[in-house]
């Protein structure tokens, strides 16, 4: 046995002590994991404070590690930490709003690419799938509906084969959530299953330019139903202040 394929106990015991301070235990991350499904469902709207001492009761976590889930969400840019005034859901400015946005067409054009260029059969119908569950939860106006086409994107990350391009749209994808919260116009559908499926049709078809147009038409679509303009944010400074 050669010494590289060896087992190193030092590094096992460094690697799982450096988890363990990463707060991988199981109620940090259920809490983690509850207020970003919150966050993606949009029953915590942008602006909402975060009480840390209810949600150390709640989920029997101690502050210290409220505080630290706290830290790492405002790490991912989708919580404030106000000094004296505590934890805030985070409100996107229409700057940032256009960042974001202008970030993830790149991103998706890219990552549709990609999955033109490494998509097996059996991601084709992973994703095909995939467009059948939102299909019924669209059409049944599910309240998970939103969770549901965000996840499309992931797994169309996922296909892609690069997990740090996964990671960049994951993130991306929750502060779209909050932007859709605060700027959405008042009426509309928002993530068309339509354009979903034309999306997998073509990255079946192994139709990469196909693709990436595609992405970018559903991009500017999602981005369509959105009003970012000053008027709009006045009118959310005014009214839908917590
Ligand atoms: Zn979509």
């Amino acid at each position: 046995m050669s010494e590289l394929s060896s087992p190193d106990p030092q590094s096992e015991e460094n690697s799982a002590s450096l988890q363990s301070s990463r707060g991988q235990r199981p109620e940090e991350q259920l809490l983690y994991d509850r207020l970003v499904d919150a966050i993606i469902d949009k029953t915590l709207r942008p602006g909402q404070h975060l009480n840390e001492v209810k949600l150390a009761a709640t989920y029997a976590v101690p502050r210290s590690r409220v505080r630290r889930v706290l830290e790492r969400l405002r790490d991912e840019a989708v919580v404030e930490i106000e000094l004296n005034r505590g934890a805030f859901i985070s409100r996107p400015t229409i700057a940032e709003a256009r960042d974001v946005f202008e970030a993830r067409k790149n991103l998706e054009m890219i990552i549709v690419r990609l999955a033109c260029a490494r998509a097996t059969s059996a991601d084709i119908d992973e994703l095909r799938a995939h467009l059948t569950k939102e299909r019924q939860v669209f059409d049944n106006l599910r309240p998970e509906m939103n969770r549901v086409a965000g996840d499309f994107h992931v797994l169309l990350a996922k296909t892609a084969g690069n997990a740090v391009l996964a990671r960049m749209l994951t993130l991306l994808m929750r502060r779209v959530c909050l932007i859709q919260s605060l700027y959405e116009k008042r009426s509309g559908v928002l993530c068309l299953v339509h354009e979903h499926e034309r999306l997998v049709d073509l990255i079946a078809a192994n139709d990469p330019e196909g693709a990436a147009a595609e992405a970018l038409h559903h991009c500017a679509h999602i981005e369509s139903s959105l009003d970012l303009t000053e008027r709009r944010r006045t009118e959310i400074d005014i009214y839908e202040l917590p």
